[in-house]
């Protein structure tokens, strides 16, 4: 028997038209680097969403499923962009700014872009690729820049506030198959071509309620959210969306992801929750040690993307702003688990809760593959491959236009999972524990080492601003664990004294041998440690 409720289909347009009505007077506030910020209701950035519309369809020619992409930092125009494309039927397809421009012109060419929205600020990465870009027919430029970078290219160019300036506040909206296309993103390709990952109308709306949810982000419009996560970085998370559908104003901090600007951003402009990798919660700290600033706004945080060393954690908890772990990927919209503690225990009991990876939500389903992909228990000990499943996480990857979507098979299981290519435990009562990622584990004499607990417990070192391990090739074991380590301003301590301080929580046999102190530790396109670059510069397991 069928239910007698009404079929109507979950879209972005539906998210668009209740943020702009119900949540009007909601803000989005963009970071300028001048006395004021840009501020915008979300009555405005609705209504320029939808002159946006217009002009794509009237003035560009956008139709059916067209990619339209942007290459642009956090702020009211991407809020913009993002509402209006996937709402007229077209695909909003984010591209992610710091990769390098061969696979920019790869992800471009494979996605078949029409259009670019591009900011200003970023013509000058633009503009050398146009030749490269076949597809592009037209560029339309946001804010500040110098727009002669685009004389004598072969596309169209427009200025974004002239394009839409004058035209209608209302638009046809078609009524969507909640299951077609909205935006696109692709993986950051760290082995093999990038891989294409497309969000559906239905993922969206869906994942946006999820963000919102208390057992998730807890967001309300009593909120507002500080989005330093990029907008090319798997949506946001999620937050230009789930923040429109909830009322929840975002602080936006444009091309000023530094950390001085994000401490007087927060002092001044008060967001009371903010999501970013744990780099950037690093970086803050050190800036506020030096230069103290009021964070205490920001109640909550939500940290992901990379594993939150429990370090960190306990420093911001003395600043009074809660970090709460979550794990995702591009290929699960990303909210795949966040680690609210269960209900009615005390800080002491909830600590260790709060540095698991956190727990999955409904909407998420997981299992863990063992070695022979047998599924093993949920006991806090058995260590797998981790395996979900759920109405936003991928099922394929994009195979370019008129293919069939890819599914390989290192990726999807036979009965169409996703392999995460993360290794951990969960315990019985779904809390996930990551250990490693598969292709970071170390792996010496037949035993694994995690990076990812050595990163950790050296990062609880005082003296200890930064750490990455790496396996580095081993004659007798095969491979042993390499710590790169950046020490903080004026530290003192040597090589012998960090093993003697790991050796307080690491068992004997898995404490690196290799050491070497850098300024910096390299960062990927989204600023999690690059540990294929400090790999490639160790490979021979011998240090500079
Ligand atoms: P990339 O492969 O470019 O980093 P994603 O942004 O999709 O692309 O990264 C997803 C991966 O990031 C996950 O598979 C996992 O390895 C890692 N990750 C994400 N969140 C966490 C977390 N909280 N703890 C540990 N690793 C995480």
């Amino acid at each position: 028997m069928l239910s007698t409720m009404q079929d109507v289909p979950l879209t972005v347009t539906r998210i668009l038209h209740h943020g702009m009505t119900i949540h009007g007077k909601s803000q989005v506030t963009t970071w300028t680097g001048e006395s004021e910020p840009q501020r915008r209701s979300f009555a405005e950035v609705g209504g320029r969403a939808t002159r946006l519309a217009n002009a794509l369809r009237d003035e560009l020619g956008v139709v059916d499923d067209e990619r339209v992409a942007t290459l642009m930092w956090n702020n009211a125009e991407h809020v913009e962009a993002y509402l209006a494309i996937p709402s007229m039927g077209a695909v909003l397809h984010t591209l992610n700014l710091r990769l390098p421009a061969e696979q920019l012109i790869w992800i471009v060419r494979h996605a078949a872009d029409r259009v670019i929205l591009a900011n200003g600020s970023l013509l000058p990465l633009l503009a050398p690729l146009l030749p490269q870009l076949p597809t592009v027919e037209h560029v339309i430029v946001s804010g500040p820049g110098d727009r002669a970078l685009l004389d004598g290219a072969t596309v169209r160019v427009h200025d974004y506030d002239e394009l839409i300036a004058g035209r209608p506040t209302t638009f046809d909206w078609p009524e969507l198959d909640e299951r077609s296309a909205a935006a696109m993103c692709y993986t950051s390709g760290t082995t093999g071509d990038p891989k294409g990952v497309v969000y559906s109308h239905r993922s969206i709306y869906l994942h946006s309620m999820q963000v919102n949810m208390s057992e998730s982000m807890g967001l309300t419009d009593m909120d507002t959210t500080l989005v330093v996560v990029p907008q090319f970085h798997v949506n946001a998370w999620g937050l230009p969306h789930a923040t429109f559908m909830a009322g929840v104003s975002m602080l936006m901090p444009d091309r000023f992801l530094q950390a001085a600007p994000l401490a007087e951003m927060i002092e001044r402009e008060k967001p009371t929750h903010a999501a970013a990798v744990p780099t950037i919660w690093q970086g803050l700290l050190a800036e506020v040690t030096v230069r103290p600033r009021d964070l205490t706004s920001m109640a909550r945080v939500t940290i992901g993307g990379a594993a939150c060393p429990p370090a960190l954690m306990e420093a911001y908890d003395k600043l009074g702003v809660r970090l709460c772990h979550a794990w995702g990927m591009t290929e699960t919209s990303p909210l795949g688990t966040m680690s609210n503690p269960p209900a009615g225990l005390t800080a002491e009991e909830e600590w260790p809760y709060r540095i698991t990876q956190g727990r999955f939500p409904a909407g998420v389903e997981a299992r863990l593959a063992g070695p022979r992909g047998d599924v093993l228990p949920w006991d806090g000990e058995s260590a797998g491959e981790l395996e979900v499943r759920g109405p936003w996480i991928a099922g394929a990857y994009y195979g370019g236009a008129g293919g069939e979507p890819i599914k390989p098979a290192d990726k999807f299981s036979e009965d169409g999972w996703l392999r995460t290519g993360d290794v951990g435990t969960i315990s019985p009562d779904g809390y996930l524990t990551l250990t490693d990622r598969a292709k970071d584990v170390i792996k010496s004499g037949g035993e694994w080492i995690s990076s990812v607990e050595l990163e950790n417990a050296l990062m609880a070192h005082p003296e200890v601003a930064e750490a990455a391990v790496v396996a580095v090739p081993d004659d007798k074991w095969g491979e042993r664990p390499l710590a790169t380590v950046v020490l903080k301003d004026g530290a003192t301590a040597d090589y012998a004294s960090l093993r003697e301080f790991l050796a307080g929580t690491i068992a004997k046999w898995q404490l690196p041998e290799r050491w070497t102190v850098v300024s910096a530790v390299p960062k990927t396109s989204v600023g999690k440690f690059d540990k294929k670059v400090i790999r490639k510069q160790y490979a021979d397991g011998e240090l500079d």
